[in-house]
Parts: structure tokens; sequence; C-alpha cells
């Protein structure tokens, strides 16, 4: 097997270092770039670029964004007594994707997993407090994914807020427990959105 020169090794590694890509992949994709004119090869690192410059965290719900508030939060036509509450930003895209909900969001940027040391304090939990204390919000969803670890993220986030006078309200469980939301399908996302119960 002939040597590979340095940069075509380097690509190679960087590849393999993404989810779901082997080093199988990593060379496939990389032989790719190599075999493509340099401006589409040069666009996908513009875009990677692009993302990490100008996309940051709203500050208002923690959604990606590319000013200091996101789409959703400047949308005036969004509903503004409603909350959404999702552990990722991929979780609020799937729940956009089905049209049905028309609230306000916020990410926590996680779950609580006392068995990886990720406890309350490392996510967006002490904002969502003080945002649901100041805000008009009449009901909060919660939407983290049906797994121990976001059921119990979910559980942590009612106790905090029970004082408060609104509605705590957890997403149906239309959803298989321990599947992911961003994999759940449109027509199962409504279903957990319009059957959701009390806390
Ligand atoms: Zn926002």
């Amino acid at each position: 097997m002939p040597e590979l020169t340095e940069s075509v090794a380097r690509l190679i590694d960087e590849f393999a270092k993404l989810p779901g890509i082997g080093k199988k992949s990593a060379e496939r994709l990389t032989y790719h770039v190599l075999r493509v004119p340099a401006c589409e090869a040069l666009a996908l690192a513009e875009a990677i670029r692009n993302v990490k410059e100008n996309v940051r965290y709203c500050r208002v719900c923690y959604n990606l964004a590319e000013e200091d508030e996101c789409a959703l939060c400047r949308d005036p036509k969004r509903q503004p007594d409603l909350l959404c509450v999702v552990e990722q930003a991929r979780d609020l895209m799937a729940l956009e994707q089905t049209g049905v909900y028309h609230g306000l969001y916020h990410v926590l940027l996680g779950r609580i997993a006392p068995l990886e040391g990720i406890g309350p304090d490392r996510l967006t939990i002490d904002a969502l407090a003080e945002r649901v204390r100041r805000g008009s919000f009449k009901e909060v969803i919660m939407a983290t994914n049906p797994t121990v670890e976001g059921d119990g993220t979910a559980l942590y986030i009612s106790n905090l807020l029970s004082e408060l006078p609104i509605r705590i309200t957890r997403l149906a469980r239309g959803i298989t427990p321990g599947s992911v939301l961003e994999y759940a399908n449109k027509e199962i996302l409504t279903d957990a959105l319009s059957g959701r119960q009390e806390f």
C-alpha cells in the first residue's frame, strides 16, 4: 500500500473523529474531497468555519442563534404564555417540524445525569427558573426525552417551579420510553403534544 501524504492522513483522522464515521468512511470522504473541484470542497470548509464563528446560544432560550436572540424569540407571532422545555436544540427542531406548537422554548443544553457527574448547575435550569418567575407564562411543557434521565430532569424542574401559579405539563407517552425526541416522527410528536398531561 502506498504511503499517504501527511495532509491526506490528517484529513482522514479528522473525519474519523466525527460521530458514526469509522476509518473506512473517513477514507471514503477524504477521497471524495480530493476528487471534487476545489470550490466544492472549500464550501464545506467555509460552512464549518461559519458555524463556529457565527453561531452562538440565544441569550433568552439557549437555542442556536446568529444574533443575541434567536429567530423564535424574536418572532412576535409566537404565543408568549406557553413555554416548552427541551434538552437540545435538535429536539426543538423536531417539535418545530410538527408545525403544531406555537409557543416559546427553553433549551437545557443537556439533562441531569448523576452517573456522568452532570448536575442541574451544568444546565440552563437557573436561567429557566428566572425566566419563568419573571415571565408571563401560563403553562410550561416538559418535553425532555422519555428516558430515566430525561424524566428525572423534568421532575427536578417541576419541583423547582411548583410554587408558581402556572400549569406544568409533560408530553403524552406516545413516544416509546427510551426513544429520543429527535428521532420520533411528526405524527407521534403531534399526538404527544396535543395529549400532554398535568405533571
Ligand atoms: Zn431564543
